[in-house]
């Protein structure tokens, strides 16, 4: 059996259109959705992945901001700024790229963005909010796969979901939302003890632990869903998934490819979040 594709790409593509529509619907009653991405330090992939959503909102017709500091800003300094966005009423949504220079507490900025504004999910109240069922941004990326798995018309109800990650930006949401979707979720880790016991017995798998190839072909149940949430390198330096691709797209009933997977649904997440973060600051 060939599993079926989960094409991020062009799935991204139909969501970012409709994004843009309310975009502009929301712009022509005098609210353009704005973000705010700030960038501390030189790191090559941080800059990848901000020039990314600049470009995606600049094309969805949202407003941006890039603030890049060098890695010396101190954390008093960023978090300055941050409470500075807070107060900006052209700002609906503020990102701050993750990894932070050391000398800085990540988990301190990201308490001091505004919940309002909080479009990664990243705040405590937001995944407070995602614990007890009410509203509040989800992380871009769980959010972004669950947006995979309905455009398949995957409904989790009663199906047997293993998360295998327990991160607090992917696995623990992940298996928060497969819960609320009322899936019986299973939490995977570095301390489970046979791994593949568990995801042998899995509807839908979703791995998210940035190691190459870890989930293989004699893990997966035949017609099972497979998320790759996973960016690693491979032996050539070309990007690869946690998945062993090749081999488990034939035990799958529906996989996704990495690249052109999760990764271009985290961002079209992120230009929901912002949306409606708008939406809301302008009800
Ligand atoms: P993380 O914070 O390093 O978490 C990795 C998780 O994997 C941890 O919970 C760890 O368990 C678990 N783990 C490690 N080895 C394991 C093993 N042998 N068996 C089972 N579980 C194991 O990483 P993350 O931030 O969640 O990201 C995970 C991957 O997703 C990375 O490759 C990252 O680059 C990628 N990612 C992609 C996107 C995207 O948009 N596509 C977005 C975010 C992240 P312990 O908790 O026990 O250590």
């Amino acid at each position: 059996m060939t599993a079926q594709l989960i094409d991020g790409n062009a799935l991204s593509k139909r969501l970012r259109a409709e994004v843009a529509q309310r975009t502009a619907a929301l712009a022509a009653r005098g609210t353009r959705p704005g973000l705010a991405v700030v960038l501390v330090g030189d790191d090559p992939a941080s800059q990848v992945y901000v020039r990314h959503k600049v470009k995606a909102c600049a094309e969805a017709g949202l407003h941006s901001v890039l603030e890049q500091y060098p890695a010396s800003l101190s954390e008093a300094d960023l978090l300055a700024r941050v409470h500075a966005l807070n107060a900006d009423p052209a700002i609906h949504g503020i990102l701050v790229q993750l990894p932070l220079p050391p000398h800085i507490d990540a988990q301190r900025v990201i308490e001091t963005i505004s919940p309002d504004k909080d479009v990664d999910g990243f705040h405590v109240a937001s995944a407070g909010a995602l614990m007890v069922g009410r509203p509040g941004f989800r992380p871009c990326t769980p959010y972004g796969c669950m947006k995979m798995l309905e455009s398949i018309g995957c409904d989790p109800r009663g199906k047997h979901a293993v998360v295998i990650g327990r991160s607090n930006i992917v696995g623990k949401p992940m298996a928060m939302l497969l819960l609320q979707a009322s899936a019986t979720v299973t939490v995977c880790h570095s301390a489970t003890r046979d791994l593949a016991h568990h995801t042998r017995q899995a509807d839908i798998v979703v791995a998210a632990v940035g190691r190459r190839r870890m989930l293989g072909a004699d893990m997966v149940k035949p017609g099972a869903v497979v998320i790759d949430v996973g960016m690693n390198r491979d032996e050539h330096g070309k990007l690869c998934g946690d998945v062993d691709f090749e081999r488990v797209k034939e035990v799958a009933g529906w996989i996704t490819p990495v690249p052109g997977g999760v990764g271009p649904m985290t961002i079209t997440m992120l230009l929901v979040n912002t949306l409606e973060a708008a939406e809301r600051a302008a009800a």
